[in-house]
């Protein structure tokens, strides 16, 4: 089997005026996303997902990274990986470059699954999955805190056990909206919390008090990624477990993290730490170092079951996170939809990843190449000043 092309497709979505969330970017309008296909000669093709901006993914793959690869064995999953990493360190190894190669490298492990009719779960060392567990990732800010709680009633009702809201706005909207979900919730749901990058140290320890009072689950990215000093200074004051991972890149990003002793779960996502052996490789270092892995996603059901392969086959996997939003690329990318009971997503013995795509969805989305993407606020990344607007800073209030 050799690799005969691999080509990107950008899936762009945007939502209708009432459907559109507020978070700490401002108003979120369009969401995107990027998926990767590698194709063999014998006609099997394997399928991967990226989530970073898409044209500088289109850019490096088509241009650099496809022509290298063509001709090569896509089974030799590892020695590629090196290869596309070395191509692109010297402009890589955090951001756009590495995510793309974890995408071409997430499809190869699609295709090696594919050759050896085996899911990618049992390749990378799972032993009997029939499901992993996976949390409901929606919550966001919402000036009326009652319909919060009605939200979370909807996620239990739709098979979820543990759900992640935003907090990160004021010191009274935290408290209230925490009070509201958790309510809701009672003992059939857990909820994870995400700071948004909004906090200090102080207030960060202040809200502690309030999830340590409601077991939360974690307390995420409380600061901007690049703080790990504020992130190891709350760690001893907290007995939430602190998570953060969306914003890394690379084995060598994280074991930052986890020699300061900054986290305690490691939120590597294989569309963006740099596939599945790098995320695979984060599990391992954290596990030794006593901590859990519990990937992010955001962007589309392939990467929702990429790192859901990654949690079924690491000891130390936690948990996987499925945007609730109401992104189409979550549900409706897949014939095959995502399956939730009882807090866990449906693994199957399929070979590869086990993903076939609806490709009605995907050419209604499809972004063409080349044409810049219209403006707009994407949840991660903006464009255009007009969207440029983001929350006030945060306000203490009183509690
Ligand atoms: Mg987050």
């Amino acid at each position: 089997m050799r690799i005969a092309s691999i080509d990107v497709d950008t899936l762009l979505f945007e939502y209708p005026a009432q459907s559109r969330f507020r978070y700490a970017g401002g108003t979120c309008t369009h969401r995107v996303s990027s998926l990767i296909r590698v194709a063999a000669d014998n006609g099997e093709v394997g399928i991967g997902s990226v989530y970073s901006h898409p044209r500088l993914v289109e850019t490096i793959v088509t241009e650099q990274i496809a022509p290298m690869l063509r001709g090569r064995d896509p089974t030799a999953v590892e020695d590629l990986w090196r290869l596309m990493y070395g191509l692109t360190r010297w402009y890589g190894r955090k951001g756009a470059a590495v995510s793309a190669i974890g995408g071409v490298e997430t499809a190869l492990w699609d295709l090696r699954g594919k050759q050896a009719r085996t899911p990618v779960w049992k390749l990378l060392g799972g032993e009997n999955v029939k499901a992993v567990p996976a949390y409901a990732s929606a919550l966001l800010w919402d000036d009326d805190v009652a319909a919060l709680g009605r939200e979370a009633r909807v996620h239990l009702d739709r098979g979820f056990r543990r759900m992640k809201m935003r907090l990160g706005r004021s010191w009274d909207y935290d408290v209230a909206a925490l009070e509201a979900v958790t309510t809701a919730c009672g003992r059939d749901g857990e909820v994870m919390v995400d700071g948004s990058l909004r906090y200090t140290v102080d207030r960060a320890a202040r809200l502690v008090g309030e999830l340590e009072a409601r077991g939360a689950v974690w307390f995420e990215e409380p600061f901007e990624p690049e703080d790990i000093d504020a992130f190891v200074a709350l760690q001893k004051r907290s007995r939430i477990p602190l998570a953060a991972g969306e914003n890394e890149f690379g084995l060598q990003g994280f074991r930052e993290l986890l020699r300061a002793d900054a986290i305690d779960i490691a939120q590597a996502d294989v569309c963006r730490c740099g596939g599945i052996g790098e995320a695979m490789a984060v599990g391992k270092l954290a596990a030794a170092h006593g901590k859990r892995l519990a990937p992010h996603t955001w962007s589309d059901a392939v990467a929702v079951m990429a790192n859901a392969h990654v949690v079924a086959a690491s000891p130390n996997g936690f948990t996987v996170e499925i945007d609730q939003t109401g992104n189409p690329f979550i549900a409706a990318l897949l014939r095959d939809p995502l399956e939730v009971r009882d807090g866990m997503l449906r693994l199957s013995d399929a070979p590869g990843l086990g993903v076939a795509l609806d490709e009605e969805v995907v050419a209604r989305h499809r972004w063409p190449a080349g044409r810049p993407l219209p403006d707009g606020a994407y949840s991660d990344m903006i464009f255009g000043p007009t969207h440029l607007a983001p929350a006030p800073p945060y306000r203490d209030g009183q509690a």
